[in-house]
């Protein structure tokens, strides 16, 4: 029996999927698969693994999984469920890629769907779970779409040795046909169980006119009207990123001042974290070898399915601290009503998410500014007016090349859909679409899902490590596209972790993981940089490995400091800045061998000072590092660490904090295994004899692309002009820029 307070199961009761119960009980008993609809709010992801638990689930040794495709919801929903059931942490628990709080004794766990991707290759048949819970399905983020594959095959085999697993796909009322109507994925169509939605209407307003690009501006009039002219109720703001977030967060604070929120709160807790980061640095001391173990800390393949992460790292903390709005006609102080500003995002430390989710102060308005975590992973209470600016940052990649940038596009109509349905959870509601009704009819009707627009080298790799060899066949929800898989195959070939066998050549994607493919697979980074650490075992080169393959999977270790100031004051403060740190840059990068490392000499350089100063705050700022950023390197460090310690058994390596720079040779076989994993990535600068054009100046010519490409400004080897570079990645701005580089002599 569950003992909840008479507050929750107030809370409760008011859900709609409660008086569901016995209809999904009913149906999840008598059928193995189940496919449970409701629109976002209606207490699906809170509520289904409580009903389970309650029917007696995880009684007899077998747990409740419920996998998510972002780390906010797993964590977030594992203290939600864990408070609303009166259980501890250590019953109901969560897993993400660094971090977990799971027991012996946890029934029910929330998880990143790419921590049960990873069981699945330690225990193909999940015996631990009685029940799978597949959330947020409608996202269709790459991972839940195989899971979903791979759990289509496991019920069967669970039901053969007698061991029924139950599995549960839940999604926000959008296109599941993919799912129920795909009779090669459930041979068997799985009973749909709608919950009634209590949506109240929401009134939706079109601009006449869509801003050309300043649609932050416009959010922030649109609010200021809101909250000046129209009756009490929250306001949610959907923008697409973390630093736009910010950065109307201090414009309204400023407009409607509300003093203990404003400044002061947010100065107590920095001071707070300070305090925390001291105490774990303490901590961490006394421990030189990372203890991490494998079996309860799942690693998880690269970009784990959190696309906010990505569209947020590249702006990230950029524009925290600057304010870019002042002589704004608009933001002079209104006394009217305090307005309770709060920020939204996945990056966002726990403790200051949970704020939306309390009651705001008294005599005030909340206003969430978020991105698009607030469509359908987390429901604000209290929301009355959404406002939509109606795009969404993305990371796009070129399906043959992989040149991937960062684009803000509009959203489709299921989401602009998704975000106006925020604002009728507890009473009628307004959306303003800061776009018009013509543009709007243009949105595409969903958002692709994401497997068709992403390359999938690392997870054929994963597929392959299951022994599915003829990924062809996969019972995809939606399969990728051929050339993307034929270029994942090639690739996987190229780098030796699939056998090339002359018989299956005919039967194209079809060759079965090397015993290096079985290594590479283990570690949780893509393969190209897997392949550098399984080549790393000789002449000691396996801890800067390690570091490099680090700091190039954590991305954007250094801060921008090509963001636009506010006053002279911080222009000059930027530039010098910039200029010390061109300089540290050339110290890292070193002579000779070290110097052709080039660009990984200097990430190498600067993980290595920043762990000899014990990375502190202080020195990252100093040197113009991202704390955050050193601090991941420094977990996934560890992680990698203890996957090599247990990939080729003995031998004996362990994070060094005072690891001294490599030798010349060492950097020079350092070159080759790098050459080794990015060998696809090399490019040659344009002879002088090829060049007739002017747009070849300074350029490289790659094996993909016929447009030039060039070296990325803040790259060391940007002055140098090596013969041979190779390049970690090619990102699109005003031109095809290479970064990551360093110089190679190809044999
Ligand atoms: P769904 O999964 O169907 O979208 P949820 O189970 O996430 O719905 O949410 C059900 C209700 O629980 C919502 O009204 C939401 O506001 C509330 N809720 C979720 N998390 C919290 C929290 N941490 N604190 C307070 N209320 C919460
Ligand atoms: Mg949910």
């Amino acid at each position: 029996p569950v003992d909840r307070s008479p507050e929750i199961q107030e809370a409760r009761l008011k859900l709609p999927i409660l008086a569901e119960e016995q209809v999904i009980m009913e149906a999840i008993n008598e059928n193995p698969i189940v496919v449970i609809c409701g629109e976002t709010g209606s207490g699906k992801t809170t509520q289904v693994p409580q009903f389970l638990y309650e029917a007696g689930y995880t009684s007899s040794n077998g747990i409740i999984g419920i996998t998510e495709p972002r780390r906010v919801a797993a964590v977030s929903m594992s203290q939600r469920v864990a408070k609303e059931m009166n259980l501890s942490h250590r019953v109901v628990s969560y897993q993400i890629r660094y971090e977990g709080n799971v027991t012996d004794e946890t029934q029910i766990k929330f998880m990143t769907d790419g921590v049960l991707l990873k069981e699945i290759q330690k225990d193909f048949l999940l015996s631990k779970y009685k029940v799978v819970i597949i959330d947020e399905a409608h996202e269709r983020s790459m991972y839940t779409d195989i899971l979903i594959g791979l759990l289509s095959r496991i019920v069967p085999l669970r039901e053969k040795v007698r061991m029924p697993l139950k599995l549960i796909v839940m999604s926000a009322t959008l296109r599941v046909e993919d799912f129920t109507e795909n009779n090669r994925l459930f041979s068997v169509t799985p009973p749909v169980i709608q919950v009634d939605a209590r949506q109240f209407p929401v009134t939706v307003h079109f601009n006449k006119k869509t801003p050309l690009d300043d649609y932050s501006g416009e959010c922030f009039r649109k609010v200021c009207k809101i909250h000046r002219m129209l009756p009490s109720g929250g306001i949610l703001v959907f923008l697409t990123g973390q630093a736009e977030v910010h950065s109307l967060c201090r414009r309204l604070r400023k407009a409607f001042p509300f003093q203990k929120n404003n400044i002061d709160d947010d100065k107590e807790e920095s001071v707070e974290e300070i305090r925390k980061f001291k105490k774990s640095r303490k901590r961490k001391k006394t421990t030189a070898l990372p203890q991490i173990d494998l079996d309860n800390y799942s690693v998880v393949p690269v970009d784990e399915g959190d696309e906010d992460r990505d569209a947020e790292t590249d702006d990230d903390i950029a524009g925290s601290d600057v304010d870019l709005d002042l002589g704004d006609g608009d933001s002079e102080e209104d006394s009217s009503l305090p307005l309770y500003v709060l920020p939204l995002y996945s990056l966002l430390a726990p403790e200051k998410q949970a704020k939306v989710f309390r009651p705001p102060p008294p005599g005030t308005r909340l206003c969430v500014v978020a991105t698009n975590v607030a469509e359908t992973s987390l429901t604000i209470p209290g929301i009355k007016y959404v406002v939509d600016c109606g795009k969404v940052k993305k990371r796009f990649y070129d399906k043959i090349t992989g040149v991937s940038s960062f684009r803000v596009t509009w959203i489709s109509q299921a989401s602009a859909n998704q975000r106006a349905g925020r604002a009728g959870r507890t009473e009628p509601g307004h959306c303003y679409r800061l776009y018009s009704s013509a543009v709007f009819m243009d949105f595409e009707k969903f958002s692709a899902p994401e497997i068709t627009n992403r390359p999938v080298e690392d997870l054929i790799l994963q597929m392959k490590a299951l022994n599915i060899e003829k990924v062809i066949n996969f019972p995809f929800p939606t399969p990728p596209p051929a050339e993307a898989l034929a270029a994942a195959e090639e690739l996987l070939i190229a780098l030796g972790a699939l056998k090339e066998l002359k018989e299956q050549q005919a039967a194209k994607l079809s060759c079965p993981i090397s015993p290096l493919g079985r290594v590479m697979a283990t570690f949780p980074v893509a393969p190209r940089y897997a392949k550098m650490l399984a080549l790393s075992k000789q002449h000691d080169c396996l801890p800067y490995t390690i570091t490099i393959v680090s700091a190039m999977t954590v991305r954007e270790l250094f801060e921008e400091f090509d963001r636009p100031a506010v006053s002279e004051e911080e222009t000059a403060k930027l530039k010098g800045k910039k200029a010390r740190l061109l300089q540290i840059q050339k110290i890292w990068a070193g002579q000779g061998a070290l110097q052709k490392l080039g660009d990984l000499m200097v990430m190498l350089g600067a993980v290595g000072a920043c762990e000899y100063a014990g990375c502190t705050p202080k020195f990252c700022e100093e040197n113009g590092l991202r704390y955050k950023a050193m601090l991941e390197v420094r977990r996934l460090r560890g992680q990698l660490t203890t996957a090599v310690n247990s990939a080729c058994a003995d031998t004996g390596l362990y994070v060094d904090p005072k690891m001294k720079p490599p030798t010349e040779a060492q950097a020079t076989y350092l070159r080759q295994i790098v050459l080794a994993g990015l060998g696809d990535h090399l490019a040659r600068r344009v002879q002088a004899e090829e060049l007739l054009d002017e747009k070849w100046k300074n350029a490289y010519k790659t094996a993909l692309l016929d447009d030039p490409v060039f070296i990325h400004p803040s790259s060391v080897l940007f002055k140098q002009l090596p013969e041979f570079v190779v390049y970690q990645e090619i990102v699109e701005t005003t031109k095809l820029y290479m970064r990551g580089v360093s110089a190679v002599e190809p044999e």
